[in-house]
């Protein structure tokens, strides 16, 4: 199968900018990581994820050596990447300024954002999955956007990726309580990520017609999508949402 790759209207729009969410198709990997897994860290071979990252590399038109990804932790803490940055940092939001890096995050149910600047021409991603959400991980994309690069929020570009939706996200107490502030965010024990991701954004200042939702959940499309709850238990593969400056 060919590889299918996602991307949004809005920042496809956006001049200068390569963006993409990869989806299951088009990779070497089988059975529970068919056949596109981007993660060393699922039981996947080696060569295969090589492969695979070598295919997603060509089809947004970098090298593989050029992909910088991180050890996502689910926390807010933000690493601002230059050509000569450590890779893998230990975080879940990675910016940059550098047209010589490709951010690339890793998911499997918790949600992607893509962050453009048109006018400082700058990107970010994030990684929000329940925790990163009630961290507002989106809001310090944001934050630091403004802070490292100059960035107005308002002139930001957002486009919220696939995630376990609303629909299939049922969760406990535990995860109620930190969202406790915002109880709307829940309804029928379901925690609807897309719109605490959305509401982080708007928090921080990006404007409502600046964000588009792809509205995908990961579990109902688990064909699709890697999806970790579809996977019943056994490590789910990867999908990556990738941004950079061309
Ligand atoms: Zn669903």
């Amino acid at each position: 199968m060919s590889l299918e790759l996602l991307t949004f209207e809005n920042l496809s729009r956006v001049p200068g900018i390569v963006h993409a969410i990869t989806t299951r198709s088009g990779g070497v990997s089988a059975e529970r990581c068919e056949s596109l897994n981007v993660s060393y860290s699922v039981g996947d071979p080696t060569e295969n994820v090589d492969e695979n990252l070598r295919r997603v590399s060509e089809a947004i038109g970098v090298r593989k050596v050029d992909l910088f990804a991180a050890y996502q932790v689910h926390g807010r803490a933000v690493t601002a990447v230059e050509a000569d940055t450590e890779p893998r940092p230990r975080c879940d939001v990675l910016i940059t300024r550098s047209p010589e890096k490709t951010l690339m995050l890793r998911f499997a149910d918790c949600t992607p954002v893509l962050l453009a600047d048109p006018r400082r021409r700058v990107v970010g991603v994030v990684h929000a999955g329940w925790r990163g959400s009630a961290l507002r991980a989106a809001g310090a994309a944001v934050a630091a956007l403004s802070d490292a690069f100059g960035s107005d929020a308002a002139d930001l570009v957002a486009g919220i990726g696939p995630a376990i939706g609303p629909c299939c996200y049922t969760v406990g107490p535990e995860v109620v309580e930190v969202f406790a502030d915002r109880p709307e965010l829940i309804a029928a024990g379901k925690l609807d990520l897309w719109e605490a991701n959305r509401q982080a954004l708007r928090e921080a200042g990006v404007r409502a017609e600046h964000i588009e939702v792809a509205g995908i959940c990961t579990q109902c499309e688990s064909d699709r999508f890697f999806s970790h709850r579809a996977n019943g238990g056994q490590p789910a593969g990867r999908f990556a949402g990738l941004i950079r400056i061309a």
